[in-house]
C-alpha cells in the first residue's frame, strides 16, 4: 500500500500530523529503548506517569490554564462528557441552561435532562444555521451552569464569542476547536474536548475544570466519570487510554513547536477564508448555509449546485479520485464538508479550491 498521504478532510477522528505519526510509528516497538511498546507497558510505570504529567503541561502551557484549574484526561468520549457534565455539575441547584446551536449540543441537553431539569436559552431552530443573539436568551438565575457548544461540527456553526452568564459558571464543548485559537479559560468553569479531532486520537478527553466545582456529583456518578475522584486520583483511577494520551501528548508538542495557538488561529483563518472565499466567487455554484458571523472555522459544509445530490455524488467521487478523502458530509445533513483542522495545511485547501474551480467549469448548467 501507498504510504504518501492523502488529503484528508475529515470531521473526526481527523488527519493528524504527519511528522507525529511517524514518531510514534519509529517508537512503537520499543520505546526510549525499553524494549516495550509504550502500549504494552503499565499505567502506573514512570515512563507514563511522564507522559501523563507532560500532556497536563503542554495542555496547561497552550492555553495558559489558571492555577484554580484541574486538567482531567478521561474516556467515554465526548457523549460521556454529556453525561458526566451533568452527573458532576447539575446537583447544586437541579437545572442547567443549555444553548442548542445544532447537532451535538442538542445531544448534550438530552443526555443531561435525565439528571436535572433542562432550560433550552433559545428555542430550537429547525435549520441550525444561525446563533441568536446573545441579549435574546432566556437564562435561568438559578442554573447551575450554562452549557453551549464552541463548535458545531456537523452544521459548521462557531461561536466568535464567549456567551456572557452573569456568574453562572460556563461549559464548553470544544471537541471540534480546542488547540485552534486562544481562550480565556478564566471565563470559563468546564472545557471538555475528545481529542479525536485537533488534538490526537479517539479514546481521550480532556477536562479542564474549575477548582471550585469539584466536590458535588450526583450519588448516581459512576466513578470514571466522577471529576472530583479523577481529579483526585490525576487521571489513573483506572487504566487509561494510554496509546491515545501518548500521540496527544505528541500532538500538543508538535502544536508548540509550530507557533501554539497565536499560529493555529491564523492559519485556520486563512484556511477556512479560502474556501469560504470561494464559495463567493463560484457565484452560487458551491453555497452555504450558515449566517456569516457564525460559519465554522473547523468544519466548512457547503452545497454543490444549490443541493443537487447527484452532483454532490459526483463531487465526492471525482474529489476520491484526486485522493481528497471524508468530504462528505455527515448522515444527517447532506452535502460537502470540508473539515480544517490543525493539521490541515493551507496547500490542501488550496488543491480543493482548484478542483472546485475545474469541477464548476465542467458541470455548471
Ligand atoms: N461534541 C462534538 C463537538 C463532536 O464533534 C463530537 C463528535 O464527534 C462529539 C461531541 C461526540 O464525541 P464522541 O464521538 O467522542 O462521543
Amino acid at each position: 500500500g501507498s504510504t504518501q498521504s492523502a488529503l484528508n478532510f475529515g470531521a473526526g477522528p481527523a488527519k493528524l500530523p504527519r511528522e507525529v505519526l511517524e514518531d510514534v510509528q519509529k517508537e512503537f516497538l520499543s520505546y526510549q529503548d525499553t524494549g516495550m511498546s509504550l502500549i504494552e507497558m503499565s499505567h502506573r510505570s514512570k515512563e507514563y506517569t511522564k507522559i501523563n504529567a507532560d500532556v497536563q503541561t503542554a495542555v496547561r502551557e497552550l492555553l495558559q490554564v489558571p492555577d484554580n484549574y484541574k486538567i482531567l484526561l478521561m474516556q467515554g468520549g465526548g457523549c460521556g462528557a454529556f453525561a458526566a457534565v451533568a452527573m458532576n455539575l447539575i446537583n447544586r441547584t437541579g437545572a442547567a441552561d443549555y444553548a442548542v446551536t445544532g447537532t451535538w449540543s442538542a445531544k448534550a441537553a438530552k443526555e443531561a435532562a435525565k439528571y436535572g431539569e433542562v432550560n433550552l436559552v433559545f428555542p430550537k431552530a429547525d435549520k441550525p444555521g444561525s446563533i441568536p443573539d446573545r441579549s435574546t436568551w432566556k437564562m435561568n438565575p438559578q442554573a447551575s451552569y450554562v452549557y453551549y457548544c464552541d463548535n458545531e461540527t456537523v452544521d459548521g456553526v462557531e461561536f466568535s464569542y464567549i456567551p456572557e452568564t452573569n456568574g453562572v459558571p460556563l461549559v464548553s464543548d470544544m471537541s471540534s476547536s480546542i488547540m485552534s485559537k486562544k481562550i480565556d479559560v478564566s471565563k470559563f468553569g468546564v472545557i471538555f474536548a475528545g481529542a479525536q479531532k485537533n488534538i490526537g486520537p479517539s479514546g481521550v478527553v480532556v477536562v479542564i475544570i474549575r477548582e471550585d466545582l469539584l466536590g458535588n456529583p450526583m450519588k448516581c456518578c459512576p466513578s470514571v466519570f466522577d471529576f472530583t475522584h479523577i481529579a483526585k486520583e490525576n487521571s489513573v483511577h483506572n487504566t487509561p487510554a494510554t496509546f491515545s494520551v501518548y500521540v496527544t501528548e505528541k500532538v500538543l508538542q508538535w502544536i508548540k513547536r509550530n507557533g501554539g495557538l497565536d499560529e493555529m488561529a491564523k492559519q485556520s483563518q486563512e484556511k477556512s477564508g479560502l474556501l469560504y472565499g470561494a464559495m463567493v466567487a463560484s457565484g452560487g455554484f458551491y453555497s452555504c448555509p450558515i449566517d456569516e458571523d457564525c460559519r465554522s472555522r473547523m468544519n466548512v459544509p457547503f452545497r454543490v449546485g444549490g443541493g443537487d445530490e447527484k452532483l454532490e455524488e459526483l463531487f465526492l467521487q471525482e474529489a476520491e479520485k484526486l485522493r481528497m478523502h471524508q468530504l462528505k458530509g455527515h448522515r444527517s445533513v447532506g452535502g460537502i464538508r470540508a473539515s480544517l483542522y490543525n493539521a490541515v495545511t493551507l496547500a490542501d485547501v488550496r488543491l480543493l479550491v482548484q478542483f472546485m474551480e475545474e469541477f464548476q467549469k465542467r458541470h455548471a448548467k
